[in-house]
């Protein structure tokens, strides 16, 4: 990602400072964003996604034109980016926790028998989408985590490998030299405050520690194109995850969720793409939906359940997942100083083909909105419906590093 110093300081520092986020409330928002959905008739099969997985949807397609197993070809479409070491949200080379540690999550349902599994927290094992998969079918739980988790991958002859790329290596030096710190009452806690007003000296303090990152990023070795987009990452921890829900033309459905979870996260830490019901959740007789974006927030909204729990009582699926953004929203009494540090994005696609796409903002860069891939004969990838006008700050910053 080209990232220019100016477009740097504008989007982190500027940009935060800025008040301007249309405040109103999102309700007649909502109506003006239609775009993202089908209008019906709808084909069948479809596949949706997060955009990463857009280079994946062909194989899964045909897969699932030739009777493939519906749970299968959204696993098709997930292990393109696990596999992927320069894809640094997912699997090998997904950026790793404050230790240096790459830690994977994932979920997945079964539509068609009513079947569940997940992982949380597992080192080394690069497709714990399958990983998961293995649970479901292997086991009678639902839920491992950690070294456990790891430990039964091996069972199920899953090789161990070193997930950490130099690539991810270096960016996670970069945090850890010039940025390192999550602890600390978060964006949540009830006596968060702005550290500094707007119109303070930021832009000159920020300059400085952008040129100290600068120099620590060339001592490590990062190529000069690559700096600025490695400092972005060490400020603001991305985003990335890939969801994928697949129906297919007798009317199955399932989904799986699979991520490296927030970079730099405190080892142990799990977001909410391995929670049934948060990242993923699918209900055969009504549809199936999945998020990427901030854990946190979808795990307290049950962000998955509740948009299939919105589709039975009969919302779109449009609808439903704007719902599901409000819910975030409400948790922050819809204080946009707050919620421009966090952003979600929900794919959901209903049983009979009808699907959405929908994020709390624009996107985290004016050039970079916020996607849906599908495929449904016809493979593309679109803008979501947003909740907000404006773009996010990609992430909540760690709560010992705010800046305003
Ligand atoms: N939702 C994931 C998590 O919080 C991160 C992401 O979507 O990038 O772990």
């Amino acid at each position: 990602m080209a990232f220019s110093r100016r477009e740097f300081i504008t989007t982190a520092v500027l940009g935060s400072l800025s008040l301007s986020v249309d405040a109103q409330e999102p309700k007649e928002k909502a109506s003006k964003v239609r775009q993202t959905m089908t209008t019906g008739p709808y084909p069948r099969p479809v596949i949706i996604c997060a955009a990463n997985g857009l280079n994946y949807l062909d194989d899964a397609y045909a897969f699932l034109k030739n009777g493939g197993d519906t749970l299968d070809a959204a696993l098709r479409v997930v292990k393109g980016p696990e596999d992927d070491p320069n894809d640094d949200s997912v699997g090998l080379g997904g950026l790793p926790n404050e230790e240096g540690v790459v830690e994977l999550d994932s979920c997945c349902m079964h539509g068609p028998t009513r079947r569940a599994g997940s992982v949380g927290g597992v080192r080394n094992i690069k497709n714990v989408s399958q990983v998961a998969k293995s649970v479901m079918a292997h086991t009678g739980h639902v839920m491992l985590v950690g070294e456990g988790a790891e430990r039964f991958a091996v069972a199920q002859g899953f090789s161990r490998e070193n997930l950490l790329t130099e690539h991810s290596r270096k960016i996670w030096l970069l945090w850890k030299e010039t940025h390192s710190d999550w602890w600390g009452p978060g964006l949540a806690n009830p006596n968060w405050k702005k550290r500094v007003k707007p119109g303070s000296p930021q832009s000159e303090e920020w300059q400085m520690k952008i040129k100290r990152m600068e120099e620590v990023a060339a001592d490590l070795g990062i190529e000069p194109g690559l700096r600025m987009c490695a400092i972005r990452k060490v400020i603001f921890p991305p985003t990335g995850t890939i969801h994928c829900s697949a129906l297919n033309d007798k009317g199955e459905i399932s989904g799986s969720t699979t991520t490296s979870g927030l970079a730099w996260k405190i080892p142990g830490r799990v977001g909410d793409s391995p929670i049934i019901g948060a990242g993923c959740y699918t209900d055969q007789d009504v549809g199936s939906a999945g998020a990427t974006g901030s854990g946190e927030e979808n795990i307290k909204v049950a962000g998955a359940h509740t948009i299939i729990e919105n589709m039975r009582r009969g919302m779109s699926p449009l609808d439903a997942g704007m719902d599901a953004l409000k819910r975030i929203a409400r948790n922050y009494n819809g204080d946009k100083d707050r919620l421009k540090y966090t952003d979600m994005t929900y794919y959901v696609l209903r049983k009979d083909g009808a699907w959405a796409g929908v994020s709390l903002w624009e996107g985290y860069e004016a050039d970079k909105p916020h996607r849906i891939a599908v495929h449904d004969g016809t493979k593309r990838a679109e803008k979501t419906a947003n909740l907000f006008p404006g773009f996010s700050q990609a992430w909540p910053p760690t709560p010992g590093s705010l800046v305003y």
